[in-house]
């Protein structure tokens, strides 16, 4: 190692698992923001020979683990990429050559992750295995934005929902007037190529058009960008604003919080 290589953060005094050869830990990096990662994640990433890493993990994070190969098994909206049956196949193979394995996903690697697919194949192949929860874009994003998922004075509940679905359409299995009427608030990941669909069905199903709408995109990273608008302005905003993936849309009333708690903007001065 020379002086530029970026020493891995400490870990305080605990009785920290290890992470042994032939074992996977399939772990959340969070959101983006590497201060977000769990002290799980940071003990996996220095023991780790090899990461398995996707396209949402920042470099800062992966620079943590110095000592691992890094293998880029990315998966974006559009572009080609690895198919999830090879990805979880390698994730086997290494780990039966005797490797220390670290999955690492952006946000926490159960929710629309496909976490739950590779782990239940290293279950079918009697790989070992440990899953380290993360923070999730849908909470932890909106956060830096100033965003209470959850505000008692407006909602009781909150929905996760995919836009896309695995043919990057979006997803016919969800029923959007069930949604619009049953949930308070809806944070939608995915949904920034079918924000127009979802905002006429949203619409169609009685949500108000002037409902407040965030789209908070590369959430908790330097080049977050926060959009506020209304369901009935939403596509059309959006289009104007060239906001890209990924983002998360929240629709609801607790995004007015945001006027009161955007606490970057009020450090910004
Ligand atoms: N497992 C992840 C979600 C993976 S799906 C999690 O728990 O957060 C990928 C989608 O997550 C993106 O298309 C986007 O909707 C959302 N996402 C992930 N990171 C994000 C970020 N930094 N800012 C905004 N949205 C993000």
């Amino acid at each position: 190692m020379n002086d530029k290589t970026p020493q891995p953060p400490g870990l305080p005094p605990s009785d920290w698992p290890e992470l042994q050869p032939g074992w996977v830990w399939l772990c959340g990096a969070g959101p983006g923001d590497p201060g977000l990662m769990t002290l799980h994640g940071l003990n996996a990433l220095r023991q780790a020979d090899v990461v398995v890493h996707d396209a949402l993990v920042s470099d800062a994070i992966l620079d943590w683990a110095p000592q691992a190969e890094k293998i880029f098994a990315g998966k974006r909206g559009g572009k080609p990429s690895a198919k999830q049956s090879d990805i979880s196949l390698r994730l086997v193979e290494l780990a039966c050559e005797g490797k220390r394995v670290l999955r690492l996903k952006g946000g926490d690697p159960f929710v629309f992750g496909r976490g739950g697919e590779e782990a239940q194949t290293l279950v079918q192949h009697g790989v070992p295995f440990r899953i380290v929860p993360g923070i999730s874009a849908g909470i932890g994003g909106l956060a830096y934005a100033g965003i209470p998922v959850t505000h008692r004075e407006f909602n009781q509940s909150v929905t996760f929902v995919t836009g896309h679905d695995q043919s990057g359409e979006t997803p016919s299995s969800l029923d959007w007037e069930a949604l619009a009427r049953g949930s308070q608030v809806l944070v939608i990941y995915m949904g920034i190529k079918h924000a127009r669909v979802i905002a006429d069905a949203l619409l169609a199903a009685g949500r108000a058009a002037e409902e407040p709408v965030a789209v908070v995109s590369n959430a908790t990273l330097p080049g977050q960008q926060v959009m506020e608008t209304t369901l009935a302005q939403l596509a059309d905003d959006l289009d104007r604003s060239g906001i890209e993936p990924p983002a998360i849309l929240c629709v609801g009333r607790n995004v007015a919080m945001r006027q009161i708690l955007d606490w970057q903007g009020l450090q910004a001065g």
